[in-house]
């Protein structure tokens, strides 16, 4: 539609905008890294030492700021391969419990056939564990959290704009918590957008899982209605049984997109 197609572009023009603001940034903050890293060995006053590390903690939070905003916006190299999305969920639900509390009741839906896709294994895991995060934040007093998987295909007249017809693996992250408003569902994949206390909530999280999807030649799609929860559907290229006999006879080489 007209609205997703404009959306696409906003979120095009933010990242354009995030990456090279973040790039620079970036250089100046390994300066200051170095610089207080060449300090702290000189330093013997205790008062000193401790607003070293002080500024140093400041610094390495900054750069961990930079790096999820490169991800935001396509600056770092990617490194896919044709991985079965049942294994790595089930491989890594033993961290997403850890970032539960109690009262949270987790639950999988795999797909009983092998869900092959094409994407950054560590960079799909990073994006399940921010949607998991919102999810647990989503529901203070608890409730049912489930990730499910489902092979699907995308045909011409889906109401996809950037999605190529083809197969791809639907990953939905569903949570019963507050849900957002229409005007919070609008700006929720945007960068530094966050209805969170400062310091609970840095805006980046969606973000992050957005430039990672639609890096990976996939689509992100968020339903929400307050009150009664959220699901976040991620689509991913599927991958076929050939793509995993060659990615895991030869070491796939990053690929920087444009
Ligand atoms: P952060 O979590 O740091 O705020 P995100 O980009 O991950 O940043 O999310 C942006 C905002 O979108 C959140 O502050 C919240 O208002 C909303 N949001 C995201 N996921 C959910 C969810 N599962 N349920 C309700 N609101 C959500």
């Amino acid at each position: 539609t007209r609205a997703s197609l404009a959306q696409a572009q906003k979120m095009e023009a933010i990242g354009q905008l995030t990456g090279g603001v973040a790039h620079d940034f970036n250089n100046l903050l390994t300066v200051i890294v170095n610089s207080l890293d060449l300090l702290a060995i000189k330093l013997n006053d205790p008062v000193a030492i401790r607003c070293l590390s002080n500024a140093q903690r400041a610094a390495g939070r900054g750069a961990e700021l930079t790096r999820q905003l490169l991800a935001f916006a396509r600056r770092q190299p990617l490194r896919p391969g044709a991985h079965d999305l049942n294994m790595l969920i089930a491989g890594f639900e033993p961290i997403l419990r850890r970032a539960c509390h109690e009262l949270i009741v987790f639950a999988l839906h795999l797909a009983p056939e092998p869900a092959m896709a094409h994407v950054d294994a560590r960079l799909f895991e990073g994006a399940l564990l921010n949607l998991v995060i919102n999810a647990r934040d989503a529901m203070p007093d608890g409730g049912l959290l489930s990730i499910s998987t489902e092979c699907v295909s995308v045909d011409e007249s889906s109401r996809f704009v950037s999605l190529q017809p083809g197969t791809y693996v639907k990953v939905s992250i569903l949570d019963h918590g507050t849900g957002m408003p229409a005007e919070v569902l609008r700006r929720a994949m945007e960068p530094f957008f966050t209805t969170k206390e400062i310091g609970k909530g840095t805006g980046l999280g969606l973000s992050q899982v957005y430039g990672f999807v639609t890096q990976s030649g996939g689509d992100v799609v968020i339903h929400s209605e307050v009150g009664k929860g959220t699901t976040v559907e991620l689509y991913l290229p599927a991958a076929d049984a050939a793509s995993l006999l060659q990615s895991s006879s030869a070491a796939s080489p990053a690929v920087t997109p444009v």
